[in-house]
């Protein structure tokens, strides 16, 4: 008989020749279990575990709902209690400012449906992301991901789409009355932890006013607490016109959100209709557990601590090879001084 292991190796789709491969059994609150080891996950899935591995309150509504029924319907046409309850809790966690939720399945889905509802707002076609940024998988998402070793087998991508460098002020002179809408992380993650600089957003929604141009703030990876703040761009004393999230709010199961007001997200009703069509989007296990990992969000009690841990870990992480170390809240950035190609950066999203 052959081992996971083996079945893994042999049937598995591979997105790289060495993958972790760490087999796990089961996981609770920040531990990994393996057969015969125990792991303090310093990673949460690439930061989605923000509320630990199978919190108590997302497993039971995620049994509830299970209980009750899984998928109905395409989204956006039947009234399913999880979706409306989510929605309604991620609009609160903008304090009413990005009032209309767009329920998708991924990071990615939830960027593609952000620079259509730019596009279609504005009636531009420009798009302009940040150097370094990465937005997702799909053809939108990657050609606004700035890595060519990512996106040039797969030239040609979308075409009209510009980079500034993030928190480079004399840049913003790029942003015109031709471009739909500047999309940044509002802080980059997989660039290694980069943070905005001063006033650097504050100035980048500004231009974006001057020229008409919609600001989406990619909070996928920085969002649902992850910083300290339920979204990262509350702590910068600005509001983005389109707002992404994913992997954090769904207390570890697949969903994603695109957020916008009203008077914006209304044009993907019509011209034409059915502007973004999701047949998974929002399904109502993830969105009933994603409910509860926000509700656990939204108290106060557990965000507090957020920079307290996070400069706990940075404190007492100590090696010769480490260069340099970037952090908000918990996430944090190592640079290596000894290490070459794509772990020169490790992200611990703790
Ligand atoms: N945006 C950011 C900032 C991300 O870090 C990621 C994934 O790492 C995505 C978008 C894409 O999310 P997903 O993998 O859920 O499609």
């Amino acid at each position: 008989m052959m081992t996971n292991r083996q079945l893994f190796q042999q049937f598995l789709a591979h997105t790289s020749p060495f993958p972790l491969a760490l087999e796990i059994e089961k996981a609770e609150g920040v531990w990994l279990y393996g057969k015969d080891k125990k792991y303090l996950d310093l990673i949460s899935g690439i930061g989605v575990s923000n509320v630990g591995h199978r919190h108590p309150k997302v497993v039971e509504a995620i049994k509830n709902q299970a209980d009750k029924y899984l998928h109905l319907m395409v989204y956006g046409e039947y009234i399913q209690f999880p979706q409306v309850e989510l929605a309604q809790l991620l609009a609160k966690s903008t304090d009413y400012k990005l009032d209309s939720v767009y329920l998708v399945n991924s990071g990615t889905e939830a960027t593609e449906g952000a620079l259509k509802l730019a596009k279609r707002h504005t009636g531009r076609s420009q798009l302009i992301s940040a150097r370094l940024a990465y937005h997702g998988a799909t053809h939108g998402a990657l050609s606004l991901s700035d890595s060519e070793q990512f996106t040039k087998s797969f030239a040609p991508l979308l075409p009209d789409v510009d980079f500034i460098e993030f928190n480079n002020l004399l840049d913003l002179e790029k942003i015109t009355e031709k471009t739909a809408a500047v999309m940044v992380e509002t802080i980059q993650g997989e660039a290694g932890v980069i943070v905005p600089k001063g006033d650097y957003l504050k100035h980048l929604k500004n231009r974006c006013l001057e020229t008409g141009t919609l600001l989406i703030l990619d909070e996928v990876q920085c969002g649902a607490g992850r910083t300290g703040t339920f979204w990262a761009y509350q702590q910068y004393d600005i509001v983005p016109d389109i707002l992404t999230s994913a992997k954090g709010m769904g207390g570890g199961m697949p969903i994603g959100a695109f957020l916008a007001p009203q008077s914006i997200m209304k044009k993907l009703t019509f011209e034409p209709i059915l502007g973004h069509i999701t047949t998974f989007g929002g399904h109502p296990v993830s969105a009933a557990a994603a409910a509860e990992c926000v509700k656990l969000l939204l108290d106060e009690r557990c965000l507090k601590d957020v920079e307290v841990k996070g400069l706990r870990f940075e404190n007492q992480l100590r090696h010769t090879s480490i260069k340099s170390i970037r952090r908000k809240g918990l996430m944090m950035a190592v640079e290596l001084d000894n290490f070459e190609n794509l772990f020169k950066v490790i992200n611990y999203c703790i």
